[in-house]
């Protein structure tokens, strides 16, 4: 247990079972096909490196950065693409693979700047859904945990880009960033 966290929220073991549950069901809907996976920086690239290695089908990924909380546990409400994909997407399978869809705003504007580039399917998969804080639509086709409305940490998700190596999934405490005038 780390010492700035509430609580273990998901388990290593828990996320580990899901992400295998997670590959199967991938490989079984796209079986004949090639998939190109979506990763958004930072925070997807533990999860995405994980999902890959339990997919079937010939797979190929890259990564796409995006802005977004920076330091704060608050969404600034824009999106800004910081670094675009090095491949084609025109004609491509694309799966994006999210650490976590909150208010919507990030993955609403993906799906929609991804679709505009003519691609074969876009599908969207986030390992973890925190739906109380919705603001935009999302359509999740493929989803590890629905959670609460607590800020968590951990396999990949970051506060002011730390605690990403944290195992499992924390509830971080907000005594982290309360006081803080953020
Ligand atoms: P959205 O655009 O859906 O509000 O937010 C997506 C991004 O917000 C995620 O990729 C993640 O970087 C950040 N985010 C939202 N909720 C959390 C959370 O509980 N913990 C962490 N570490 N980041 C979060």
């Amino acid at each position: 247990m780390h010492p700035d966290c509430e609580r273990v929220l998901i388990s290593e073991k828990e996320i580990q079972a899901k992400v295998a549950e997670l590959g199967r069901c991938i490989s079984n809907d796209y079986a004949g096909k090639e998939l190109l996976m979506i990763g958004v920086l930072k925070g997807a690239a533990i999860f995405l490196a994980d999902l890959v290695r339990e997919i079937a089908v010939p797979t190929q990924y890259d990564f796409m950065a995006l802005s977004s909380y920076g330091s704060a546990a608050k969404s600034s409400g824009r999106v800004r693409i910081l670094k675009d994909l090095a491949c084609e997407a025109r004609g491509r399978h694309i799966i994006i693979v999210e650490d976590i869809v909150d208010t919507g705003l990030t993955m609403n504007f993906l799906a929609e700047n991804l679709s505009s580039r003519d691609p074969a399917s876009v599908k969207i998969c986030t390992l973890l859904d925190k739906p109380s804080r919705r603001i935009k639509p999302v359509k999740i086709d493929y989803k590890g945990f629905v959670i609460p409305d607590k800020f968590v940490v951990g396999y990949g998700l970051d506060y002011g880009d730390r605690y990403r190596n944290i195992p499992c999934i924390m509830v971080l405490s907000p005594k982290i960033y309360t006081n803080k005038g953020e």
